[in-house]
């Protein structure tokens, strides 16, 4: 039998998923959480029925191993070679990758090359693939760009004003990301309103501990929040979104703690966001609970996150000159009835209304009221099945060959 694994390695996760191909059936799904933090997760799903223990992951690296005992341990697989596709998402492809490819050594050093277009998961990406190629050397393995999607941003949305020599000499320029995602669900919500995508205006919101807001015309992403890398665009776990650039300069002659641009860009990046405002956590879950038993930093940083997403989402509205829908998706946005109350409420100058008895826990679909002028759905995303339908294309390209 053929399996397929789809590997979706977040900055502090490890999303997977087992398939048996072509049917697109789902053997079994988990995902490493915390990784790098404390009390590590791992949840291994099958048959209905969840399993999730504490055990202490450092980085991807070990993740891809421990995956591999949880497939035997649990009799989903017998031997490793049952696994013939292994499907990678990989954050950034810069303007080399506009569709997914087949992992080569060279692709695996091309997408190691441009880690500075994703700081955080680049590396993480490809210390997955490196570490399936040697477990599963004969997988067919394929790397899944999450900046694909955006390919069609227009020039006037990803060319930053700056001196054409920047982009023309160095490629500086907004490449985004969560691409699969923000393609899924504006897939999906076409289904949803029941009208060709085509015909669409969308706006798709995926808030996780990475976040980005979509603007998505007739199918096709038009701009989005995340820029030159996942620091730019809203308040996300560990990252600030979007800065002054003064600050950097400013932080370097006046901090003796941060001495040049990288130090200060991965402030940004690790030490910023939820984490860097409340002091508390980098996740929702954990400010949450501080944010409810009063603590003032976590408070200020719910408010400033609810803040940045209003703000991209309003953008978004002048963007595309109106719109049919907004999407929550990833983490976040689909099990946060409170964040997606708060940025609906904030924004419903723009004939959003929310259906309060909708808006629960673990509701997928609509849950504006039926006269809100946009509606407002929630649409799990799934990265996963548009990954193992890539790595499916390319087991039967390699057939031939
Ligand atoms: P992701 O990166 O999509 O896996 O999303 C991770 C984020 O989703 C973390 O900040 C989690 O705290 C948050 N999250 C997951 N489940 C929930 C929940 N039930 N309520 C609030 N936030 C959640």
């Amino acid at each position: 039998m053929e399996k397929t694994l789809a590997i979706n390695s977040g900055s502090s996760s490890l999303k997977w998923q087992l398939y048996e191909m072509p049917e697109e059936k789902v053997i079994a799904k988990g995902i490493f959480e915390r990784i790098g933090l404390e009390r590590s997760m791992s949840t291994v799903k099958f048959d209905g029925e969840a399993h999730t223990r504490e055990i202490d992951i450092i980085d991807h690296r070990q993740a891809v191993l421990l995956l591999m005992d949880e497939l035997i341990h649990f009799h989903l697989i017998k031997e490793f070679r049952e696994i013939t596709g292994v499907g990678h998402r990989v954050v950034a492809g810069g303007e080399r990758f506009k569709e997914s490819v087949l992992v080569t050594q060279t692709v695996l050093e091309e997408i190691k090359a441009i880690s500075n277009l994703a700081p955080l998961h680049n590396p993480a990406n490809a210390a997955g693939i490196e570490a399936f190629l040697k477990l599963l050397p004969d997988a067919v393995s394929v790397a899944v760009f999450d900046t694909a999607f955006h390919t069609t941003m227009p020039q006037a949305a990803y060319r930053y004003p700056i001196p054409n020599k920047y982009y023309n000499e160095f490629s500086v320029r907004k490449y985004g990301a969560h691409g699969t995602s923000h393609m899924y669900v504006s897939r999906e919500a076409a289904q949803y309103f029941d009208k060709p995508l085509e015909s669409l205006k969308l706006i798709t919101a995926h808030i996780g501990n990475g976040a980005s807001i979509s603007a998505i015309d007739g199918g096709k992403s038009i701009d989005t929040s995340m820029g030159f890398t996942p620091l730019g665009g809203v308040m996300m776990g560990t990252r600030s979104g979007e800065m002054d650039p003064s600050v950097i300069p400013f932080l370097i002659e006046n901090d003796p703690e941060l001495k040049t641009a990288q130090d200060v860009i991965d402030l940004f990046n690790h030490q910023s966001g939820i984490k860097g405002v409340s002091e508390v956590s980098s996740d929702m879950r954990d400010l949450e609970i501080a944010r409810d038993q009063g603590d003032k930093n976590a408070i200020l940083a719910y408010e400033m996150f609810v803040d940045r997403l209003k703000k991209y989402i309003a953008q978004y509205f002048g963007v595309l000159n109106g719109a049919d829908g907004l999407i929550f998706t990833a983490g976040i946005g689909e099990n946060d009835r409170k964040v997606r109350e708060d940025v609906v409420n904030g924004l419903s100058w723009f004939g959003m209304e929310i259906l309060p008895e909708r808006n629960v826990r673990g509701v997928v679909g609509e849950i504006s009221t039926p006269t809100s002028r946009v509606k407002v759905l929630v649409i799990p995303t799934d990265e996963e099945v548009i990954i193992a339908r890539d790595v499916e294309k390319f087991k039967k390209k390699t057939a031939f060959l």
